[in-house]
């Protein structure tokens, strides 16, 4: 057995709070002029950052999968201001949004995220010009700071945190089977599920609970951890479909989850068994399709608009590029997963 488990150098600061540490977070490293990069919905600490520091700028306003267009004027400003480092407060396009800028500029990143994407803690990066999203990895692209606050979360609407949480939950799941699984990222997986499977239905009864919300926010750290254990049937098909159809990210791991997991499940026992007990019942597929449900997930794909036609084609497209493990299914299995995921055909209770 060889195992191989590497963790780029990082800074994590996990307080109710902490988001108002960053100035001096980031003077202990040494940083002065950031490039602040931040979605609208937290425009107000990106201004507060650079006015208090007196140096820098910002981005306001991000667009998801990261459009070559913004990250060539995000770079031109980067150097524009001379910047010595990118701060990303928001969602994972926000942070994908400085791993493009670092990926070219050379900068290190601090990311303080705002949903339960956790692209912070990963080194892969993205971007997309006309329609298809390239995708890669660099060390040189993983936050060296990352300030998790659950206050900055209180403003997620359930409608973004119970599917932002599922996507959570997905890195999860699919980190128990990942080709780079160490036993490391399996116990992170494991008590992702169990924290994020009370944190998130928790956060949508009360999004101002800080317990509720902290609890849901470690699970997503854990998740962004477990990830490192890589993807496989599950995310391949939610990147081709995500490139092919133009689909929220979020919404479309929640609503594939159950059906993918239904069909890799009997291939992985063990990760079933772990998946099971994190969530404290006796059938992983059935559990994840419960919380799916609990958290107001939508059945089928159809509800994003995907179509039966679009689930033949996802499936002619990704069959020639699927991973082996747990288990690679037939052209003719792969495509009949993707028609009861747009459907949203039962699954078990
Ligand atoms: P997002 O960043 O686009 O945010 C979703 C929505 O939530 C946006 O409208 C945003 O303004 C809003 N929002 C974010 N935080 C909020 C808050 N605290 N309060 C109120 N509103 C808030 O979506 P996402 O799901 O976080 O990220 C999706 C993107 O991240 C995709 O492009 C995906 O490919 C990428 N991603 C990359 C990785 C990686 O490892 N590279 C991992 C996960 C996701």
């Amino acid at each position: 057995m060889t195992i191989v488990h590497e963790t780029p150098a990082r800074r994590i600061v996990f307080a109710a709070g902490s988001a108002g540490t960053l100035q001096g977070e980031l003077a202990e490293l040494g940083w002065r002029r950031p490039l602040v990069i931040s979605g609208r919905s937290h425009a107000a600490h990106a201004e507060r950052l650079v006015a208090a520091l007196g140096a820098g700028g910002t981005i306001i306003g991000v667009r998801v999968h990261v459009p070559v267009a913004l990250a060539a004027d995000a770079r031109a400003r980067a150097r524009e201001l001379a910047a010595d480092c990118v701060v990303a407060i928001g969602g994972g396009s926000a942070v994908g949004l400085a791993k493009a800028v670092a990926l070219t500029e050379h900068l290190p990143i601090a990311a303080v995220p705002t949903t339960y994407a956790g692209s912070e803690l990963t080194t892969v990066w993205g971007v997309t010009e006309d329609g298809r999203k390239t995708t890669g990895r660099s060390a040189a692209v993983a936050p060296r700071l990352v300030v998790y606050d659950p206050e900055l979360t209180y403003g997620l609407p359930p409608e973004i945190t119970g599917p932002s949480g599922m996507n959570a939950v997905a890195h999860c799941v699919e980190a128990l089977w990942g080709p780079n699984a160490t036993p490391l990222t399996e116990i992170a997986a494991r008590e992702g599920i169990a924290l994020l499977a009370r944190g998130i239905p928790a956060s949508q009864r009360a999004p101002h609970d800080t317990e509720a919300r902290a609890t849901a926010l470690t699970g997503a750290w854990l998740a962004g951890e477990a990830f490192a254990a890589g993807g496989a049937l599950h995310h391949k098909l939610c990147h081709v479909i995500g490139g092919m159809l133009d689909l929220p990210h979020a919404e479309l791991h929640a609503i594939l989850l159950p059906y993918s997991a239904a069909f890799l499940l009997p291939s992985a026992p063990r990760a079933a068994r772990a998946i099971a007990r994190a969530l404290g019942t006796d059938d992983a597929a059935a559990g994840l399709a419960a919380l799916a449900r609990e958290v107001g997930i939508p059945a089928g794909l159809a509800a994003l608009g995907m179509t039966e036609a679009d689930a033949a084609r996802v499936a002619a497209a990704a069959f020639p590029d699927l991973p082996a493990e747990p288990r690679r299914p037939t052209p003719v299995e792969l495509e009949d997963l993707l028609l009861r995921a747009v459907r949203g055909t039962a699954l078990p209770h």
